[in-house]
């Protein structure tokens, strides 16, 4: 499996011209590291301009950050996992923690748009974790259960599934790489239980939170994650290029 860095750039930066600007870096960077799949998920009205222009090169992909249950109608203001794919996107982060707390998304609704962002061919990047003071095995069980519910294995090899311990998110303390470690065995143990081992073994589990140039190689080696989804770090060209290098030879 190639390795995946996710960067989430949330509702960053402010104009097209930063934009723009941090993802010629990142495409750069890309184009040294070809072993691993780079997925900028940047904010929807910047998608085209960057996969317009041959923007899209082998091992680099674009991503949505949500998209909605259904593929078109009434709903102001959303955009559908179908648009989505015609904007080139590959990739959407589906039940982002910040999206839990402040948009009020809930299992049913998460549930909802993995299906939608699968039957539109796009990869649902799906992120699990415990907030500060909840037990991990609890929370991860019951948030994997509700999101896969009804998906069948044969899809298992689309998703990615996206451990952030949301007290690990932003400012926050990393995980250490033993308990992020703990958790990818944890969630691939749900997953043999709902399915099967080859199942559970051809989905792909990332780590987030708080990564840096200098953690992010553990999370690779120590915690056996296939890949990185990074947030504040990705919105430094150098930094984000220092952690793809990190775990270039992993
Ligand atoms: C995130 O919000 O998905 C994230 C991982 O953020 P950060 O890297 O800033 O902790």
């Amino acid at each position: 499996m190639k390795k995946i860095i996710i960067a989430n750039w949330k509702m960053n930066p402010g104009t097209l011209i930063e934009a723009k600007e941090l993802f010629d870096s990142l495409k750069e960077i890309s184009r040294e590291f070809r072993e691993t799949e780079i997925i900028i998920c940047a904010p929807f009205v910047w998608l085209e301009n960057f996969s317009s222009q041959g923007g899209l090169k082998r091992g680099l992909s674009l991503g949505g950050q949500n998209c909605h249950w259904e593929s078109h109608g009434a709903f102001t203001g959303e955009i559908s996992a179908s648009m989505l794919a015609d904007l080139k996107a590959g990739y959407v982060i589906i039940g982002h923690s910040e999206r839990r707390q402040y948009l009020g998304e809930n299992d049913l609704i998460i549930n909802a748009k993995i299906k939608a962002a699968l039957k539109a061919k796009i990869k649902p990047i799906v992120c699990v974790g415990e907030r500060q003071n909840e037990e991990m095995h609890l929370v991860v069980e019951d948030q994997i259960r509700s999101a896969l519910n009804g998906i069948p294995a044969a899809q298992l090899k689309e998703i990615v599934i996206a451990y952030e311990p949301v007290w690990a998110i932003g400012p926050g303390d990393p995980c250490s790489p033993d308990n992020a470690l703990s958790a990818n065995l944890f969630i691939k143990k749900v997953l043999t239980k709902l399915y099967n081992r080859a199942g559970a073994e051809k989905t792909a589990i990332v780590y987030g939170g708080s990564v840096d140039r200098k953690n992010a190689a553990d999370y690779l080696s120590r915690s056996q994650m296939a890949g990185l989804l990074i947030g504040g770090a990705s919105l430094d060209a150098q930094e984000f290029g220092e952690i793809i290098k990190s775990v270039g030879n992993i």
